[in-house]
């Protein structure tokens, strides 16, 4: 076994010896305490027959140890001044294959297809950069992965909005856009004394694992995230006026959005934040021939 590179002596040495500097702008904080990176790993379930995608190395702190767990690793580096220093510290793993590219423009499905033939068990696990959480969250989950789900570290407050429940102050569109995917849990909370440097918000690890199927058949997915946003648009409306201000489609919509919800059995006072994904399935459903006659 080797020595760990996400000790804070081993980090500053490396961090030295190629004279790096963070750049506030990449997001990079990087791992300083293996405790924590076993602790995310053991969250993937990975076995020597699985793939990580990783977003992010850094200087490798997370992916030696996913090197370790899994057969093979694949991890995206947008920052070139890394890769030399990867080269260095990843050199006893010969199953990590570094691209170095932005993991927003990169054809994910096509990397998984010639680096991870034959692997059927594919987990994302990442220490993202928290300026992007959201949209690499989005963009993996709409490129339809052929994976299991996400173990993945970002700030706590997006953490508590991914894995919100209806009825609580954290609970919105993104919750909703997240869910429909998959279930969506915290699995630790981890103090800002792990990173270097310190980021200025706390973070957390969520775990997302894929439904088989969605919780709502719906005629239209974009359609249902439209409506979703639309209902929390001003969270202190009700969600009669947010779908009325929102819905566009050129016409007075007043008696088309009352008719659609209560066909769903939503009272029009109601607010956003206490519809269940299934209700939005059944709002959308019913708002869709009103809306989407896209011919
Ligand atoms: N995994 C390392 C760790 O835990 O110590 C570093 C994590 S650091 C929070 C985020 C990493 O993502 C940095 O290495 C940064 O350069 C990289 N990064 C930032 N934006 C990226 C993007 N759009 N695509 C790929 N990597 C990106």
């Amino acid at each position: 076994m080797y020595k760990d590179i996400a000790t804070p002596i081993r980090t500053k040495e490396i961090l030295t010896k190629y004279g790096f500097s963070f750049k506030k702008s990449l997001g990079q904080n990087f791992l300083i305490d293996p405790n924590i990176l076993r602790n995310i790993v053991s969250h993937a379930n990975l076995t020597k027959d699985s793939g990580a995608i990783e977003v992010g190395p850094g200087i490798g702190a997370l992916t030696e140890h996913l090197a370790r767990a899994a057969k093979k690793v694949v991890s995206f580096e947008i920052d070139q001044r890394l890769l030399p220093v990867l080269e260095d510290t990843l050199s006893p793993y010969d199953n990590v294959k570094i691209v170095h590219s932005d993991i927003l423009k990169a054809d994910v499905v096509k990397v998984i297809q010639e680096e991870m033939t034959n692997i059927k068990d594919i987990m994302v696990v990442a220490n993202l950069p928290y300026y992007v959480t959201t949209p690499i969250l989005m963009k993996l989950l709409n490129d339809r992965l052929p994976i299991r789900g996400f173990v993945v570290m970002m700030q706590k407050e997006v953490a508590d909005r991914i894995t919100a429940k209806p009825g609580t102050k954290e609970y919105g569109s993104l919750s909703i856009a997240i869910q429909y995917y998959c279930t969506a849990e915290i699995a630790m909370i981890v103090p800002k004394t792990v990173f270097m440097p310190q980021p200025n918000v706390d973070s957390a690890v969520i775990r997302l694992i894929k439904h088989d199927t969605p919780p709502v058949n719906v005629i239209d997915e974009d359609f249902l995230f439209e409506v979703t946003r639309a209902s929390f648009a001003q969270r202190r409306k009700t969600i009669f006026n947010n779908l009325q201000a929102g819905l566009q489609n050129g016409k007075k919509n007043k008696e088309v959005i009352l008719s659609a919800l209560q066909m769903s059995g939503i009272e029009p006072t109601r607010r956003g934040e206490t519809l269940a994904i299934e209700e939005f399935g059944r709002l959308a459903d019913a708002l869709y021939p009103h809306f989407c006659n896209r011919q």
